[in-house]
């Protein structure tokens, strides 16, 4: 037993405490003793969760990463090496494509720590967002001439008009979970349609990103935003680490935001409420 405190009572000059008086003292100090302890030991369970679900968020954390880092470094370490070999003269064409997987690879690679870094700071809140008045308009077209010239394979539809309405958010971090989006689409519903929709609320600005693909299984589309979750860890050739549709909603989160997903059957729904920009912010501009 640690001694945690005492209970003291005191009866200055008058008769000293009959027997019944110093029980129901002891009792008192009983009671309260236990519901200290009590007290402690559900500080001491509460404590000991959160260390159990920090060490296995980190190991798990540090398996998927070590994993997905492993991957590419292994290509461009092997066709290094090929490349390298004293007893083969490469011919130029062979060494071309090496040196297109290698440059390909790294490109992963370097976009692979991007995204760690990124996740890693949304989780500590140390991603600052600099919110600005924008048309979503603009950055939504802007992001399918981007597309366009990414040689997706989608067809996209746009269906919203121009307006004259602002949102308030950080176009860079926006542009990077609409590309986010995007992307998955033409990961995981190559050759489909991609439309998009824009809806204004009198405080709110609805997108709507919509595929024509596979769609994703009901059990799954709550997980699909959390961190390394991947409908099918070995989902055919398509790559990933499960990180892209978690950085998009603390990106939305981090703009007072929601979003989900929505798959009936077919094809996927990405749903995007952002906050309208209020008269105060709009008056920042000038
Ligand atoms: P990363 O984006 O980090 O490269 P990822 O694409 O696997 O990896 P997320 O973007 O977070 O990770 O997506 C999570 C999972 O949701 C994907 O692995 C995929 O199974 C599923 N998914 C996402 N978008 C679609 C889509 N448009 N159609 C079908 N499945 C999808
Ligand atoms: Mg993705």
């Amino acid at each position: 037993h640690v001694l945690i405190g005492a209970i003291v009572f005191i009866r200055f000059g008058g008769p000293s405490f009959t027997k019944d008086q110093a029980d129901l003292a002891k009792l008192v100090a009983e009671h309260v003793t236990q519901l200290l302890e009590r007290k402690q030991l559900v500080e001491q369970i509460v404590r000991l969760e959160a260390e159990q679900r920090f060490d296995r968020l980190q190991e798990d954390f540090v398996a998927t990463v070590s994993h997905d880092l492993r991957s590419p470094l292994g290509f461009i370490k092997g066709y290094a090496t090929s490349l390298l070999r004293d007893d083969i003269e490469w011919d130029p064409n062979p060494r071309r494509e090496f040196l297109t997987y290698i440059d390909e690879e790294a490109d992963r690679l370097s976009s692979l720590i991007d995204a760690l870094l990124d996740s890693s700071r949304l989780q500590s809140g140390n991603l600052k967002m600099a919110l600005q008045p924008i048309r979503l308009e603009a950055l939504l077209v802007d992001i399918v001439q981007r597309s366009k010239s990414r040689n997706f394979n989608l067809n996209f539809k746009l269906e919203f008009k121009a307006s004259a309405h602002k949102i308030w958010g950080d176009p860079v971090r926006l542009m990077q979970v609409f590309e986010n989006i995007i992307t998955n689409a033409a990961k995981y519903a190559s050759g489909s349609d991609v439309i998009i929709g824009l809806k204004w609320t009198d405080d709110s600005a609805h997108i709507i990103l919509k595929d024509t693909g596979p769609g994703i299984p009901k059990e799954h589309l709550e997980n699909i935003f959390k961190r390394f979750y991947r409908v099918s860890q070995d989902s055919g050739p398509e790559r990933g680490t499960g990180l892209g549709l978690y950085i998009c909603q603390e990106i939305i989160h981090s703009h007072g935001g929601e979003i989900y997903a929505e798959s009936e059957g077919k094809g996927t729904t990405i749903h995007i409420m952002l906050p309208r920009a209020q008269p105060a912010q709009l008056d920042l501009e000038e």
